[in-house]
């Protein structure tokens, strides 16, 4: 990338991605706009530490994450962390992009079940001082929040609820989990995934019982 395509605004949104839906589409169309993104960097994740499922092969879903966002101008799919050893931690992820982009803003996004389980992120203050972190809701409760990010109230979720920032978007109670669980029952996902993710499920009898 030339110093001219540097960007200044950099979102940075991780996910398991297995599939990738329409609400991840809709999150990262919202963060482009609302916070006037120059680029959007999607991370599929390794296999996530706090993930307790065995996650579909990562050349899958960096593929389905390709199909699902490159469609969006801005939106670039990062392959780094699948490709990372050992556990992958988001620390890492936005400490390298720093180096790469020492005058990028970063921005954090995720969803409010995500935002829930912040304080117990590895190295959270560092990620904290390193990005801006903006959380979407997922369902109506979201709307209101309980003031804790981790429904006990402590001193390190207090001070990170003052500091996320509300990211707004339609409401969208997609799961990658319903997903999965649709297809493996033979159901219809249209409307749920992007058609080409929805032909690469198919394709690859991807979440089928065996
Ligand atoms: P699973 O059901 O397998 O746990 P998921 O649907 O939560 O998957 P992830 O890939 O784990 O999808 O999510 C990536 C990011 O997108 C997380 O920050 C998550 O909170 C956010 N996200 C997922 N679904 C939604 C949604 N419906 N609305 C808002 N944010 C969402």
């Amino acid at each position: 990338m030339s110093a001219a395509q540097t960007p200044v605004r950099l979102g940075v949104f991780g996910g398991a991605f297995d599939p990738p839906h329409n609400a991840h589409v809709a999150l990262g169309q919202a963060a482009i706009s609302a916070l006037d993104l120059d680029q959007l960097r999607v991370l599929p994740t390794g296999q996530a530490w706090h993930k307790s499922r065995p996650l579909t092969e990562s050349q899958h879903r960096v593929a389905m994450s390709r199909l699902a966002f490159e469609p969006i101008a801005r939106a670039v799919v990062d392959d780094r962390e699948v490709r990372r050893s050992g556990p992958s931690f988001t620390v890492e992820t936005l400490r390298e992009l720093k180096d790469q982009y020492p005058r990028a803003q970063l921005y954090l996004l995720l969803g409010e079940d995500q935002r829930r389980t912040l304080s117990s992120w590895h190295q959270i203050d560092e990620i904290a001082r390193l990005a801006i972190i903006c959380a979407a809701g997922r369902n109506a409760a979201d709307q209101a929040w309980a003031g804790s990010s981790t429904g006990t109230p402590s001193a390190l979720a207090h001070s990170l609820d003052m500091r996320i920032q509300t990211l707004k978007m339609p409401l969208m109670p997609h799961s990658a989990t319903d997903i999965r669980a649709l297809v493996a029952t033979d159901h219809n996902i249209q409307g749920l995934v992007p058609s080409s993710v929805e032909r690469y499920i198919h394709e690859h009898h991807l979440y089928r019982p065996h």
